[in-house]
């Protein structure tokens, strides 16, 4: 039976076996086939995939040099562009839209060699933290489908979490890539602001939005991402740099300074498992050499509210492209005036968590509110920016919880959106400042559901990051 731990044991199985990309698609298929009431694929591109594998098969068997990601099998969010597939960031508006050109990221993971098996689901426009907002259906959480997997990009999340695929994409705006790892179990990145182009995300708020990487371990998400990041002419907020090789050590010698913030610890939303948890990573940590202090950070109760504000007031003007007539759902147009045929398409085309986002959107942005609301929320992002340089002149990482509580039950918090907002106090701080972050899953819950804790490093140090993750995994993992 095919199994797979890693790129690099995969590919010492391919070396021995003529046939192992096939092998691989036909393990996929038939546990994406097997998992299907998780409802994580909103497509699966079978023949493609198979085809592609073969193809890969052969040009092994005639000696051509492997590329990085040779024959690695990875599902993308349907937020993301694949030329010639549908797209439809989860949402009635864009059912049935084709895209017409390839995410530069898409178009990174098929230079390599990788073959991508199929579309996530996820909320809609990647608005939510629980995947029930898709106008596909709700994802399940693998390990209890009576509990939600995260969001929004749960499919991504669920389909590396019951292996569905080896890797996959997700984007992340305020913890859409970390939140949902946290809750299934796996490894969620989401790089610094800049890193990896947009071109091709389907925008949600776009001083925010990043792609994303879940894997099970260190090197894999490493190695996706070294690959579709750098520069892109596509794209005039990705970063010069050239995309760096992340070479992970074994030694563990390294000794790190390490941040925390007091008041994210004592805080009365965080379940008190996952923060003695925390507490006692922290304290581990000290014990064994590294540098761990606290840090005074008063603006917890300020990050989600300036991101809610600021990210609704992005949507608005985003998403009005969505207007019936240039993409996707048209409302019947007969006997309607323009206007009101914009407003009935855009009616019958948003679901509801869109609708809301697109009016609080529109009302931060409007006349008479915009210094109260807008111009506050940036204000507080500055201030944000500014304390977290200083932050990292001190130290090398700051250590956060992911999110306050485990995976909760579907249902449990639709009724109450301001409430599910605050669960994201943890995730948005890192977008707010466009700094790297990852989930990592160390931890287990006793009411069964993992967690994970956070790390962030400082902007464009990835390889920091994912050194001191690699350590975390391999010595500080308690969940089985
Ligand atoms: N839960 C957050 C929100 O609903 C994060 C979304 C995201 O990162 N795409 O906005």
């Amino acid at each position: 039976m095919f199994s797979f731990s890693s790129i690099e044991d995969y590919h010492s199985f391919l070396a021995a076996n003529p046939n192992g990309c096939q092998t691989a698609v036909q393990y996929y298929l038939s546990k994406i086939e097997e998992n299907k009431n998780l409802n994580a694929f909103l497509e699966v591109f079978k023949e493609e995939a198979l085809e592609r594998a073969a193809q890969l098969d052969k040009q092994r068997a005639e000696g051509k040099p492997l590329g990085k990601l040779h024959g690695v099998v990875v599902s993308i969010k349907d937020v993301i562009c694949y030329k010639n597939h549908q797209v439809t960031a989860s949402s009635k508006i864009l059912h049935g839209f084709r895209s017409l050109y390839n995410a530069t990221a898409v178009e990174k993971l098929l230079e390599a060699e990788a073959i991508i098996i199929g579309r996530n689901n996820c909320d809609e426009f990647a608005m939510g933290s629980s995947n029930e907002n898709s106008a596909f259906g709700m994802v399940k959480n693998a390990i209890d489908e009576n509990r939600v997997p995260g969001g929004s990009s749960g499919g991504s999340a669920v389909a590396v979490q019951a292996k569905m695929c080896m890797l996959s994409l997700g984007s992340d705006t305020g913890g859409s890539v970390r939140q949902p790892a946290d809750f299934c179990g796996v490894v969620g990145v989401k790089p610094t602001y800049g890193r990896i182009s947009r071109y091709g995300l389907i925008a949600y708020a776009s001083s925010f939005d990043q792609i994303g990487v879940f894997g099970n371990n260190i090197p894999d998400v490493a190695k996706v991402l070294e690959v579709i990041s750098g520069p892109d002419g596509f794209d005039s907020t990705v970063s010069n740099k050239e995309p760096e090789t992340y070479i992970l050590k074994n030694d563990d010698s390294k000794k790190y300074k390490i941040a925390y913030f007091e008041d994210a610890l004592n805080h009365e939303s965080l379940d008190p498992e996952i923060k003695s948890a925390s507490m006692n990573l922290l304290e581990r940590l000290k014990k064994e050499g590294h540098a761990v202090q606290p840090v005074d950070f008063e603006y917890n109760d300020y990050v989600v509210p300036a991101y809610y504000v600021l990210t609704t007031a992005e949507a608005s003007s985003n998403l009005s492209r969505f207007d019936g007539v240039k993409y996707g759902y048209r409302a019947k147009s007969e006997g309607l005036e323009l206007t009101e045929f914009y407003k009935k398409s855009r009616a019958e085309g948003f679901g509801n968590e869109v609708k809301r986002r697109i009016l609080l959107g529109t009302f931060v942005l409007s006349a008479g509110y915009y210094d109260a609301y807008f111009t506050k929320a940036q204000r507080i992002r500055s201030i944000l920016v500014k304390k977290t340089e200083l932050i990292f002149n001190d130290f090398d990482l700051i250590l956060l919880p992911t999110v306050p509580a485990p995976a909760y039950r579907i249902g449990e918090k639709m009724d109450d959106p301001i409430a599910m907002y605050l669960a994201d106090i943890y995730t948005v701080y890192a977008n707010l400042v466009g700094i790297p972050a990852i989930s990592l899953p160390l931890f287990s819950h006793t009411n069964g559901m993992p967690f994970g804790i956070q790390a962030m490093t400082n902007r464009f140090n990835e390889l920091s990051l994912l050194q001191f993750s690699h350590l975390l995994m391999r010595q500080y993992k308690v969940l089985p």
